[in-house]
């Protein structure tokens, strides 16, 4: 799929607000949506009233980036970078609206957040079964594909098993994803690795063409859709440093909030190093400055 389609960036067809989540807009344009990320920061499933400055084009940049990365192993939904309405510019992609496949792609290297919950009361997660002994952190002896379902808002994702997602979906296009999400991944941490960063997990979404082509949709490989840690920190048996909000989630519990809305502002400090954060992986990752 092209990724930089010039067309004059002037419209008059408005656009259409379809769904605002935690951190992103996501708007119709004719045919087209446009995905934009906002400097929203959420923490618990809280979406705090101080935002993170550039958080939001960090986010799209460092997805366009990785779509191109990528482009060998699965197309994507990117139409352009530039083609979007001038207040979203920098932090928005204007992409092709596709059927979304009602799973959540879900690859695993390593045992963190829900991953490590599933497998610590069942020994497995997804179905898949996971040697005795792991702890928070741990490398999995292989990328693992672990499904979940795609809850409606306010539900909870649950983990689903291979012939699950076979039995929603057909077996072909499951295993497809299973087969696309598992590439994506250890492209992408094998990747990060030359960079000094782990890759813990991440989350993918697929959509289908009308032709039934299958298209990598939404973010990819972003800080918010997956754990990245610094490797030279890497320690299992802890929860690591991750790279993303962990020092937000850490000032806000010591601030005494009891993780129920609203959230607290802020300090100036804390959102100057979180930001630096995002940044630092996104120069990190992509091998450019910012
Ligand atoms: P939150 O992120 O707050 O938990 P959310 O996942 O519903 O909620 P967003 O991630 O902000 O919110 O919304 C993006 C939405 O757009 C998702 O529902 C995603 O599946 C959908 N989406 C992404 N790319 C495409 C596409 N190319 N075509 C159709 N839908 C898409
Ligand atoms: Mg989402």
């Amino acid at each position: 799929m092209t990724l930089l389609t010039l067309r004059p960036t002037t419209r008059l067809s408005p656009v259409e607000l379809l769904h605002s989540g935690k951190v992103r807009d996501v708007y119709a344009d004719g045919d087209d949506l446009i995905l934009v990320a906002s400097d929203r920061i959420s923490v618990y499933d809280v979406v705090l009233p101080t935002p993170i400055p550039d958080k939001g084009a960090v986010l799209t940049r460092l997805s366009l980036w990785w779509f191109e990365q990528l482009a060998d192993i699965v197309p994507n939904h990117v139409i352009s970078a530039t083609d979007v309405p001038a207040q979203f510019a920098g932090r928005a992609i204007r992409c092709r609206r596709l059927e979304m496949l009602p799973v959540e792609c879900i690859a695993r290297g390593y045992l963190a957040g829900l991953g490590l919950a599933e497998y610590n009361s069942r020994g497995e997660v997804s179905g898949v079964p996971l040697p005795a002994g792991l702890v928070e952190g741990s490398r999995l002896p292989e990328p693992v594909f672990t499904p979940t379902t795609k809850a409606p808002v306010g539900e909870h994702d649950e983990f689903v098993t291979l012939d699950e997602v076979r039995g929603q979906i057909g077996k072909d296009l499951a295993d497809e994803l299973r087969e696309l999400t598992l590439r994506v991944y250890s492209r992408g941490a094998a990747l990060a690795a030359e960079r000094g960063i782990v890759v813990a997990d991440t989350k993918l979404e697929f959509g289908r063409t009308p032709d039934g082509t299958v298209v990598l949709a939404d973010e990819v490989l972003t800080p918010d859709s997956s754990r990245f840690w610094p490797l030279d920190q890497w320690e299992p048996g802890r929860t690591q440093f991750s790279f993303d909000k962990q020092l937000v989630r850490d000032w806000s519990l010591a601030s005494g909030w009891d993780k129920t809305a609203p959230g607290p502002e802020v300090p100036d400090d804390v959102v100057a190093l979180t930001r630096a954060r995002y940044v630092e992986v996104y120069e990190r990752l992509t091998g450019t400055s910012w």
